[in-house]
C-alpha cells in the first residue's frame, strides 16, 4: 500500500491510500483533488474517512459521492451530511481493498467530535496533532486536547502520523520561543527546511519525532514549563495547566 500526500487549498493534505487500483481518502476537502488524481492514475475510489466536520476536510464530499457511491465513515458526535458510517471510540474499519483494518479513536479538543484513524505504523490524526504543534481549539477544551494528544503520544514511537496541514515550519518557530534549548529540535528544523525548500511535504513524521520536538507532548519538561512561567508570569500547576497556557500563548503568537 502506498499513502499519497494530495495537496489541497493553500497547506492541505488530502491522504490518499492506494493498494492495485483501489484508493480510499482521508477528509476530501476539494473533490478535484481528488478526481484529476483517481482520473490520473486510473483508480477506484472504495471508502472516504473524515476526521471532523471542518469546511477543508469535508468540502469535497458531496461532490466525489455523485461519482463514487462509496461508504463513508466519521465521527458519530459530529453532524456530517453524507456520513453513512457513524464511528464512535474503538470502531473498526475494515478496508479490504487495501488490506488494512483501521480502528477510530476518539481525539476530542481541536473540535469536540474529532476522531482519529489508527493501525498498527499509522495514524490519520487529522487537524489533532500536527509536527511541531496541535490544532486549535476550535469546540473542544484545553483539557480534552492535552487528554488526546497524551493519547496518540502513547502509541508506539515508529507509528507514521499524517497531518492534514503543511505547518512544521510556522510551529518550529514557537517552538523555539517555547523551548529555546532543543538540540535534536534544531537539527529536525534544518530537516524540515531543506524538505521544505524544495516544495516536499515534511510529513508524515513520527511519534518518536513528535515526542522530541513537539512542546505540545513536551509540556512536563523543565524547559517548556520555563518558558510558559516566564511568558504567563505564573508558573502552571501541572502538565495540563502547561498545555492550556502554552495553546493560548500559541493562539496569539
Ligand atoms: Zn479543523
Amino acid at each position: 500500500m502506498d499513502i499519497i500526500p494530495l495537496p489541497a487549498f493553500r497547506d492541505n493534505y488530502i491522504w490518499l491510500l492506494r493498494r492495485q487500483r483501489a484508493a480510499v481518502v482521508v477528509d476530501p476537502g476539494d473533490a478535484a483533488v481528488v478526481e484529476d488524481y483517481l482520473q490520473e492514475q486510473e483508480l477506484a475510489l472504495r471508502a472516504i474517512l473524515i476526521t471532523h466536520h471542518h469546511a477543508d476536510h469535508i468540502g469535497g464530499l458531496k461532490e466525489l459521492l455523485t461519482r463514487h457511491p462509496v461508504p463513508v465513515y466519521g465521527p458519530a458526535g459530529e453532524a456530517i451530511e453524507g456520513v453513512d458510517h457513524p464511528l464512535r471510540d474503538g470502531d473498526a474499519v475494515p478496508l479490504p481493498e487495501l488490506a488494512l483494518r483501521l480502528t477510530a479513536l476518539d481525539v476530542p479538543g481541536h473540535t469536540a467530535g474529532h476522531i482519529a484513524y489508527h493501525a498498527p505504523g499509522l495514524l490519520f490524526c487529522g487537524d489533532t496533532l500536527f509536527a511541531a504543534g496541535c490544532g486549535r481549539l476550535l469546540g473542544g477544551t484545553a483539557a480534552q486536547l492535552h487528554a488526546s494528544l497524551q493519547r496518540l503520544a502513547a502509541l508506539p514511537g515508529d507509528t507514521a502520523v499524517y497531518c492534514t496541514h503543511e505547518y512544521t515550519l510556522a510551529n518550529l518557530r514557537f517552538a523555539q520561543a517555547a523551548e529555546p534549548d532543543n538540540a535534536l529540535r534544531d537539527a529536525y528544523r534544518l530537516r524540515c527546511e531543506a524538505q521544505r525548500a524544495r516544495a516536499v511535504p515534511t510529513l508524515p513524521t513520527t511519534i518518536a519525532e513528535q515526542l522530541q520536538v513537539n512542546p505540545f507532548l513536551r509540556t512536563a519538561e523543565p524547559a517548556v514549563i520555563e518558558a510558559v512561567t516566564r511568558h504567563c508570569g505564573q508558573c502552571p500547576a501541572d502538565a495540563a495547566a502547561c498545555f492550556a497556557a502554552l495553546r493560548r500563548w500559541k493562539d496569539a503568537f
